[in-house]
């Protein structure tokens, strides 16, 4: 699960991290909303709260002047004028995909006169089953460029023992960082640990992370990403949950504890069991066409659940044909492809199908499928099936 740079800097500086002053607005703001005693300031900072990166040099659909998401603002007319501006508007950044995302919180932010840019984060390294820091001094930037011009500039720590952090003092040079300030970046460390470790984060991220005029290290920006499997300890964070954020069909398959991505391509696929699922993606885009999902009913596939997976692909206008993957294990491909039926029946489903059991019942599904009277096939052979569904998408 995702949440706002607002809530992660809230959840942050319970752990004792350096946070600026800010306030979260939900709506247009006014010189009595605002309350600008409030505030240390100007310069202020004024924030789009999206779940995507890259705001800072993103741009707004309704544009209104050559700044992006992130804007520093010296007065209080041009602090309200611009939080303004920015509501309701849609944000573009490289991390949204053209059609953007639509500003509905705003954080206000006391200024910072930056000396330095570090990236920061933390991660699980599911090679080594450890905690992982990566920490660069090239901060602010995408990451991803300097992994690719200046890999050199990003270095790593694995942590074997999260009750004694010791970072080596090469990072000290590495860094090009005094000893004082290397002292204390060993403290915000830990404390990110233990933040890590203690709201089950599955990573955290810090860019920029900023040394001030003061000398002193400011987390300017943070992004956390909560284990979803770890969200029954914490009903305090499952109330971060921002809906609005949240792929509407992806929401309404998890709802139904199914699994499902929406892709960009236009062969719809059911399929029960992860594994199968990437095999059938991987088989279509063989074939030259690409997925319009991914989509795993799970293992207690049934007809209400395909009912549900029919819905959600149903209501992606890119879905030219659907190719249905089954192997029946604990569940009937007869008892499936009776559900297949009667949810093609009851939904008026018209994209033409191309259904492939294997395993448990598959004869038996086979023969209620080709009996069946809808826009519907059956086919054994995993290539053909696939063949079949590409054909179709026309
Ligand atoms: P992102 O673009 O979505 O990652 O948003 P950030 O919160 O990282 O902001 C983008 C950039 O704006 C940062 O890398 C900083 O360079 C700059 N920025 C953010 N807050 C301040 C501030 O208080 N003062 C100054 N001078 N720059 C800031
Ligand atoms: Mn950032």
């Amino acid at each position: 699960m995702n949440i706002h740079e607002y809530q992660a800097k809230k959840l942050l500086s319970q752990f004792d991290l350096p946070i600026l002053q800010g306030k979260v607005f939900l709506e247009k703001i006014s010189k009595s909303t605002l309350n600008i005693k409030k505030f240390n300031g100007p310069p202020w900072v004024i924030k789009a709260q999206i779940h995507a990166g890259g705001r800072g040099a993103g741009y707004f659909k309704t544009t209104f002047n050559d700044k992006g998401g992130v804007q520093i603002v010296e007065n209080e007319d041009q602090l309200i004028k611009i939080t303004n501006l920015m509501f309701d508007n849609i944000l573009i950044t490289k991390q949204t995909g053209e059609e953007g995302k639509k500003v509905k919180r705003i954080l206000i932010e006391e200024g910072c006169k930056i000396k330095r840019e570090f990236y920061l984060s933390l991660i699980i390294d599911r090679n080594t089953s450890q905690l992982m820091l990566m920490i660069s001094d090239q901060g602010g930037v995408d990451i991803e460029s300097v992994a690719e011009k200046n890999p050199e500039k990003i270095h790593t720590v694995h942590f074997s023992n999260l009750n004694n952090i010791v970072l080596d003092k090469n990072l000290q040079t590495k860094l090009d960082i005094d000893l004082k300030q290397f002292q204390d970046l060993t403290i915000i460390i830990t404390r990110l640990l233990k933040a890590f470790k203690s709201l089950d984060a599955s990573s955290i991220e810090i860019n920029p992370l900023v040394l001030n005029h003061e000398n002193n290290f400011i987390l300017l920006d943070a992004k956390i990403t909560l284990d979803d499997n770890s969200l029954f300890r914490h009903p305090e964070l499952i109330e971060l949950r921002d809906f609005s954020e949240e792929n509407s069909l992806e929401l309404q398959a998890s709802e139904k504890d199914m699994n499902y991505v929406k892709l960009n391509g236009s062969i719809g696929c059911m399929v029960n069991g992860a594994g199968l699922a990437m095999a059938t993606m991987d088989m279509i885009k063989l074939h030259g066409k690409e997925p319009a999902n991914f989509l795993d009913l799970g293992g207690t596939a049934n007809k209400e659940r395909a009912i549900e997976g029919f819905k959600i692909i149903q209501s992606d206008p890119n879905v030219k044909s659907v190719l249905i993957n089954i192997f029946g294990g604990i569940i009937h491909c007869d008892m499936i492809a009776n559900g297949i039926v009667e949810a093609v029946k009851e939904l008026n489903f018209k994209l033409p199908l191309v259904v492939r059991f294997q395993g448990t019942k598959a004869d038996e599904g086979k023969n209620i499928i080709n009996q069946s009277s809808g826009n519907i096939v059956s086919i054994d052979d995993f290539n053909e099936a696939t063949k079949k569904v590409v054909e179709l998408a026309i």
